[in-house]
């Protein structure tokens, strides 16, 4: 769901790099594996802290509700697109992020952006 809103800001100069790979290799269509622990993005954040997020209860709230509303589970593998579209669709669209991550320290910057 962040992806969507990236726009070039982030934890770190390091991290920013990674979120733009990242988005530069999803945006060819992989196939992708649903997962609720850190991921290729928390790789390379400062928060990640030996595989485990500083903020993981409130990450893996936010994780629960994108994968309750997408219909989706841990382990599950679509295409980036297909996951992309779900996303858009039952929650960006429909103006349902702030009812899961109101609560991110980034929610004023995703709030300016249309998706
Ligand atoms: S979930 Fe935590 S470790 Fe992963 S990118 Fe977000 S802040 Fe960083």
């Amino acid at each position: 769901m962040c992806l969507c809103f990236f726009r070039g800001k982030g934890y770190s100069i390091e991290f920013v790099r990674n979120m733009w790979d990242i988005k530069d290799k999803l945006e060819r269509g992989p196939l992708i594996q649903i997962t609720d622990k850190a991921d290729d993005i928390c790789a390379i954040c400062p928060n990640n802290a030996g595989g485990t997020c500083t903020a993981q209860a409130k990450v893996a709230e936010y994780d629960r509700q994108v994968m309750q509303r997408c219909g989706l589970a841990v382990g599950d593998e679509m295409s980036y697109r297909d996951f992309d579209e779900l996303v858009r669709q039952r929650i960006i669209l429909p103006s349902k992020r702030k009812e899961i991550c109101a609560n991110c320290q980034w929610d004023s910057m995703c709030e300016k952006i249309r998706a």
